[in-house]
C-alpha cells in the first residue's frame, strides 16, 4: 500500500499557511509583530458573508507558533458556525496572542494589538477570551472601537453567563422534548459538570424546575457550597460517566465526549455550555447516536454569550438577547427533525443548517 503523504512536509512549494487557510476555507489570515512590545499575534478572518467576523482573543503559551495558527484557525472557524446556527449577521473571527499571560502583558502590547485590530477596518471586531480580561481591553479600545463584550461600566454588554446559561437551559428543555415527549425537566437527574459563572446559573434554573440536580466540579469548595445551597448531591470526578443520570450537562472543559467517556455514559441527554464537547465530531457524534443518546449540539446551545455580544453590533436590548436566546429551543427542536429526517447525527445537522444559510446570504448578495 502506497504511503499517504503530508504535502506540506513533502514540498518547498506549498506555503503551509494558505494550504491550511485552503483547508478550512479562510478568508484571510493576519500575522503581528513588534518587536518593541513584545507582541506576537494571529488574527484569523473565516467567512465575513454574514457580517463582521467577530470573536475573542485568547493569550495563550503555545509550544511554537504553527499550534497558535491552528488553535486560531479552528477557533475562527467554529465561531462563523456558531453566528450563523444563532440567526446573527456575524461571521467568524477569533485572535491569538502568543505569551504568558501571567508575565507578558503590558498596557503597549495591547494597545500595539489595537491598532492592528483597527487596521482592518473593522472586519474583525475582538472581545475577551481566556488569559485576557476587561482591563486589557480596555487597552485594545483605545486604539479601535472594534471590541466588544467590554463590562457594562464601559459601555459593552457585560457577562455574557447568563445569557449562555440561559440558552443552555433551553437547549436541555428541548432535548427534553424530544427525547421524552416532555420538556419538563421536573424529577430529571441532571448532572452538571462545572459550577463556574455558566453552570451556577443553570443550576438555578433546573432547581427552580425541580430537577435532582448533581454535580462536580475540581474547586471542592464551590461544588459543596453549591451543593448545600441547592440541595444537590456531589460527585467525584473519576465517577462522573457512570454516575445515575438522565441529563449530563459539561460545563467545564471540552473534549470529555470520547472514546472512554460514551461507552460508560449512562445520560440519554447530553446538554451543556462547554465548547467542543466531541472530541472528534466525526467520530463521537455518531457514537451518542448509536448508544440513543440525545446530543444537542454544543455552539447551538452555548451561544448566548455570542448573542449577548452581538447586542452592541447590533444595538439591541438586553431583553431582546434573552429572546433570541429563548429561540434556541425552536432552533434545537429543528435540528434533531433535520437530523432524524436526513438520517445524519445532531452536529452534522447543526453544521449543515449553519452552511445553508451561509451560502444562500452569499447568493442573495451576488444576484443583487
Ligand atoms: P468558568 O471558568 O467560570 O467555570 C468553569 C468551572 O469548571 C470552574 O468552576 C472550574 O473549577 C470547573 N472545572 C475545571 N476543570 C474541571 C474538571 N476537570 N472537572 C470538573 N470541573 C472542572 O467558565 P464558564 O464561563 O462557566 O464556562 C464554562 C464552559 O462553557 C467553558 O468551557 C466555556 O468555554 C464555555 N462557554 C462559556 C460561555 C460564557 O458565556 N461564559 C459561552 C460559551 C461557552
Amino acid at each position: 500500500m502506497s504511503e499517504v503523504l503530508d504535502p506540506v512536509k513533502e514540498s518547498l512549494d506549498v506555503n503551509p499557511v494558505i494550504y491550511k487557510m485552503e483547508q478550512y476555507d479562510h478568508e484571510q489570515v493576519v500575522f503581528c509583530q513588534d518587536e518593541a512590545t513584545g507582541l506576537k499575534a494571529i488574527i484569523a478572518i473565516h467567512n465575513t458573508t454574514l457580517g463582521p467576523a467577530l470573536g475573542g482573543t485568547r493569550m495563550w503559551m503555545y509550544d511554537n507558533e504553527m499550534q497558535a495558527l491552528n488553535d486560531v484557525l479552528r477557533l475562527s472557524r467554529g465561531m462563523t458556525f456558531k453566528a450563523s446556527i444563532s440567526g446573527l449577521n456575524l461571521g467568524g473571527g477569533k485572535a491569538v496572542i502568543i505569551g504568558d499571560s501571567y508575565t507578558q502583558k503590558s498596557e503597549a502590547l495591547f494597545r500595539r494589538f489595537g491598532k492592528f485590530v483597527n487596521s482592518l477596518g473593522g472586519k474583525y471586531i475582538t472581545a475577551e477570551d481566556v488569559g485576557i480580561s476587561p482591563k486589557e481591553m480596555e487597552f485594545v479600545s483605545m486604539e479601535t472601537k472594534h471590541v466588544s463584550g467590554l463590562p457594562e461600566s464601559m459601555g459593552g454588554s457585560g457577562d455574557p453567563s447568563p445569557v449562555t446559561a440561559y440558552g443552555v437551559y433551553m437547549g436541555m428543555k428541548a432535548a427534553a422534548k424530544r427525547q421524552w415527549g416532555t420538556d419538563s425537566l421536573s424529577g430529571k437527574k441532571v448532572l452538571v459538570q462545572g459550577v463556574g459563572h455558566v453552570g451556577q446559573t443553570l443550576v438555578d434554573y433546573l432547581s427552580k424546575e425541580n430537577a435532582q440536580i448533581i454535580l462536580c466540579d475540581i474547586n471542592q469548595d464551590r461544588v459543596n457550597e453549591m451543593a448545600a445551597k441547592y440541595g444537590a448531591t456531589v460527585v467525584d470526578n473519576e465517577d462522573v460517566f457512570s454516575a445515575d443520570m438522565d441529563i449530563y450537562a459539561p460545563c467545564a472543559l471540552g473534549a470529555t465526549l470520547n472514546n472512554d467517556s460514551i461507552p460508560q455514559l449512562k445520560a440519554e441527554i447530553v446538554a451543556g455550555a462547554a465548547n467542543n464537547q466531541l472530541a472528534d465530531e466525526n467520530v463521537h457524534g455518531k457514537m451518542l447516536q448509536e448508544r440513543g443518546i440525545l446530543y444537542a449540539p454544543d455552539f447551538l446551545i452555548n451561544a448566548g454569550g455570542l448573542i449577548n455580544v452581538y447586542r452592541e453590533v447590533a444595538g439591541i436590548s438586553r431583553e431582546k438577547a434573552m429572546e433570541q436566546a429563548e429561540n434556541i429551543y425552536n432552533t434545537t427542536l429543528g435540528i434533531f427533525e433535520t437530523a432524524s429526517a436526513e438520517n445524519i447525527t445532531t452536529h452534522e445537522a447543526a453544521m449543515e443548517i449553519a452552511k445553508r444559510r451561509i451560502e444562500a446570504v452569499a447568493k442573495l448578495k451576488t444576484s443583487l
